[in-house]
């Protein structure tokens, strides 16, 4: 089977370009006489990776000097649930706005060790909209401020920053990182898991503003501690090498790509395709978000009739279109369509909608 344009929500389709790469260097990397990942994490080689992906990471993302970057294992919700001890002092407010399923989830992680507020959220109406900024009850002491940019499951983003005053703001940006130009210096921090954007699963990304190191936090072991993770630059423990050669691997071809100025218009022509496929099936698709608040990245839709799930899902793939199955929270399809998703992938699937509802119509 040729490979089929793949919307799965992470981990996700990752750029043919940067496989290929990987499995040409798999059995030897340059003239290491061994693969990347047999070898020492504190050799010539693997330093040499790590000095580069942050380097070109730091390119990508226009990253400020006074930024640090941490890479670490452990996926998202690690750093969702070590945010409060590096960040927060003990008993802390830290303010969260929740906007769908991971919000939520990041609320969870900082409960047990910090006095997690619920400072807005759009939850009654079914994580369907963005809670108006002005809605929202912060605390004038709390530690940060989060909020997920882009919500994977029920495809509502953050379109604008939203101003939180001199609290900083703490972004999970997993589903939308890379996807268009960002001023970093707005936030205090902002995390991705690398499966959708930045490469495979098995590592994530902190980038930090490095007066919040400071903070003294709570009592934690090292390995919780941030600050020592940077000061071993990332190797407190063996660190997943293999995630980290492939992030670079991807990093390195999204600048090939022409960097995320590049992605960001790809991005809006991609979305703007899909949503219109749906929103003109005269009701034989739905998607639920408020205009304004739609995701570039993850698309939820429904079928009119739930009957045609099974033959939609089935037709899609034998037409090439694979995991588009929606998440168990929302049910229905959803696309995710990240950077390494073509433009043609989402032209197929848009042209797929529309012979499946001639068809089923
Ligand atoms: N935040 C967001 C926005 C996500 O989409 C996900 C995973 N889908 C997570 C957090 C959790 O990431 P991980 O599985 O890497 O812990």
């Amino acid at each position: 089977m040729a490979r089929a344009y793949n919307f799965s929500p992470g981990p996700a389709a990752l750029p043919e370009a940067v496989l290929r790469q990987a499995q040409a260097e798999m059995l030897e990397f340059g003239d290491a006489g061994a693969s990347i990942v047999e070898l020492s994490h504190r050799g010539p080689e693997f330093l040499e990776v790590a000095r580069q992906t942050e380097a070109d990471l730091r390119t990508l993302l226009a990253i400020p000097d006074d930024y640090a970057v941490v890479f670490t294992a452990g996926g998202a919700t690690t750093i969702q649930a070590l945010l409060p001890l590096n960040f927060a002092a003990p008993g802390q407010a830290v303010d969260y706005v929740l906007t769908g399923h991971w919000g939520k989830t990041a609320w969870k992680q900082a409960r047990p060790v910090a006095d997690a507020r619920i400072a807005a959220t759009s939850e009654a109406g079914g994580f369907r909209d963005l809670p108006p900024r002005a809605e929202w009850t912060l605390s004038p002491d709390a530690a940060y401020v989060h909020v997920t940019a882009n919500e994977t499951i029920h495809g509502v983003e953050f379109r604008d920053i939203p101003d939180v005053g001199d609290v900083p703001l703490i972004a999970d940006f997993s589903s939308s990182i890379a996807s268009e130009p960002l001023d970093i210096s707005r936030f205090g921090a902002i995390y991705a898991g690398a499966q959708k954007n930045l490469g495979p699963v098995g590592i994530a990304v902190l980038i930090v503003r490095r007066d919040l190191l400071a903070r003294s936090g709570q009592p934690r072991a090292p390995i919780f501690d941030y600050r020592a993770q940077l000061e071993a630059e990332s190797m407190l423990n063996t660190p997943p090498s293999w995630n980290w050669y492939m992030l670079g691997l991807t990093v390195r071809w999204m600048l090939g790509q022409g960097g995320v100025a590049a992605f960001a218009e790809r991005n809006a022509r991609k979305a703007a395709l899909l949503y219109a496929a749906i929103d003109e099936s005269g009701g034989f698709y739905r998607n639920d978000v408020a205009p304004a608040a739609r995701s570039r990245m993850n698309v939820p839709f429904f079928l009119h009739d739930e009957a045609l799930n099974e033959a939609f899902l089935a037709d899609a793939r034998a037409a090439g279109l694979v995991s588009l199955k929606g998440h168990r929270v929302l049910g229905g399809m959803r696309a995710s369509i990240y950077n390494a998703m073509p433009e043609a992938g989402v032209q197929a699937l848009a042209d797929f909608m529309r012979d499946f509802q001639g068809r089923h119509g």
